[in-house]
């Protein structure tokens, strides 16, 4: 059984479907279970409609969703004419969606838990639109609701997948309709908690889906179907030399993630989350190439895997002579500044000066407020950590040499190394970021001749 998870991208529009429900066909031997995001951009649309439903526009909010049942509806008669059960179908979704959203404008409130049992339709609808294209190309699709095999806990927004009763489900569930030769179509990002009460995993979180299906279901590998060719040597907007990368290992994509390579989710390369199942991402618009397989082992020449970076950032000091040394000081500090998905980027605890290294973001800014109880604080703002990743790094200081060499005359004002010393940080002012980027890239990638190239 393999697990292929196709992206918003990649089940944009009838043409998209197709091309999918193609590349499917070609692997039912291998007994394929299908997750899907929304449409492209369907989530954002209704994040948008919560909020217009929120503003009490009423006008507005039907527009949107007439815009929303339109492009579905559009796409089953362009994939399926004539296909009444799937329009059937999608216009009950449509419906429920529409109860919900007058339900939000009336009551002028939403909660994350209103909230997230809106933003997951576009999946519902995707999966739909998806099993039809799946069954016209001759792979029998079955649409299978997540929100009875995904069980999460009651995090909305970020909802956890609780893997014991997942499995259980997906192989009560699931696994027979495999078993019977059909291919089991499931909207990702989906969940709901052992009560039934619909969750999402947060944004992008259908790789996380994808991924915790994989584990429950003991499948041989999780395929991230997407619209890129994998992951990258650099981002290639910025490095046009970068190159696709044919392996990675789970910590070097881990530390790609978190320097933003916005290829995968962070959780689903946790090989915790699925029992060091190798991932491979794949390119649906291009599907004869071979993408990058992200395992638990592999090889580590070279040992730069390469170039990312992290913009914008701040260096935020604190001055708090010797009270590092007092129990839970550091536990304030820290407290205080968390916000989801701004967290630090690094901490560096000296006698005098604390200093954190954390995201350039509006929203942080009464947090630094609130640290100056503490004692004088200083920041450092328009900063960027270029890094380079690579699981060999750390074993290679020689690299270390090469990297800082190739910074030339770039200034540099802290450097930062991940955990394991999977990577090599270089804190940069952000105008000078990319210039650094390029330079790393050329160093390392671009005239290593001779070298293993990965
Ligand atoms: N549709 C959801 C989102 O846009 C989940 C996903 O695409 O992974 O965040
Ligand atoms: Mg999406």
């Amino acid at each position: 059984m393999i697990v292929m998870k196709f992206g918003g991208t990649s089940v944009d529009g009838p043409e998209r479907m197709r091309g999918v429900a193609e590349i499917v066909r070609g692997r039912l031997p291998e007994r394929p279970v299908i997750v899907t995001s929304a449409m492209a951009g369907v989530t954002n649309q209704l994040q948008r409609l919560t909020e217009t439903a929120l503003s009490g526009d009423r006008a507005a909010m039907e527009d949107e969703a007439d815009r929303l049942a339109r492009r579905h509806r559009e796409t089953a008669l362009a994939l399926a004419p004539g296909d009444a059960a799937l329009v059937e179908r999608l216009d009950a979704h449509l419906r429920e969606l529409r109860v919900l959203l007058r339900g939000v404008r009336l009551l002028g409130t939403a909660t994350p838990r209103s909230s997230d049992q809106v933003l997951g339709y576009g999946e519902l609808l995707a999966q739909e639109l998806l099993a039809a294209a799946l069954r016209i190309a001759g792979a029998p699709g079955q649409v299978v609701d997540s929100r009875e095999i995904v069980i999460t806990d009651d995090h909305f927004g970020s909802a956890r997948p609780q893997l014991a009763e997942t499995r259980a489900r997906a192989r009560e569930r699931v696994a027979p309709l495999v078993e019977a030769g059909t291919v089991p179509v499931l909207g990702g990002y989906l969940g709901a908690t052992p009560e039934g009460i619909p969750t999402t995993l947060g944004r992008g979180g259908s790789d996380l889906s994808g991924s915790v299906l994989g584990l429950a279901l003991d499948a041989a590998a999780i395929e991230i179907w997407t619209d890129v060719d994998g992951l990258m040597t650099a981002d290639p907007r910025v490095v046009p030399a970068a190159r696709v990368l044919e392996q990675a290992t789970f910590r070097e994509a881990a530390e790609m993630a978190g320097f933003g390579a916005k290829v995968l989710h962070p959780a689903s390369i946790d090989p915790a989350i699925h029992g060091g199942l190798p991932v491979v991402v794949r390119n649906s618009l291009a599907p004869e190439r071979p993408g990058t397989r992200i395992g638990a082992t592999g090889s580590t020449a070279p040992a730069v895997r390469a170039v990312a970076s992290r913009a914008p950032l701040q260096l935020v000091a604190l001055r708090a002579p010797g009270r590092l040394r007092e129990e839970g000081f550091l536990a304030d500090v820290l407290r205080t500044v968390d916000r989801p998905g701004l967290q630090p980027v690094a901490v560096l605890p000296g006698p005098v000066w604390l200093e954190l290294l954390i995201p350039a973001d509006p929203s942080l800014a009464p947090a630094l407020d609130a640290l100056e109880r503490y004692g004088e604080v200083r920041c450092t703002p328009g900063l960027a950590l270029v890094a380079v990743v690579g699981e060999g790094l750390a074993d290679a200081p020689a690299q270390w040499q090469r990297v800082l060499a190739a910074a030339g005359g770039i200034p540099l004002r802290r450097l930062v190394q991940g955990p394991h010393g999977a990577s090599l940080g270089l804190l940069t002012d952000e105008e000078r970021a990319k210039e650094l980027v390029r330079a790393l890239h050329r160093a390392l990638f671009e005239c290593a001749a001779g070298e293993d190239r990965t």
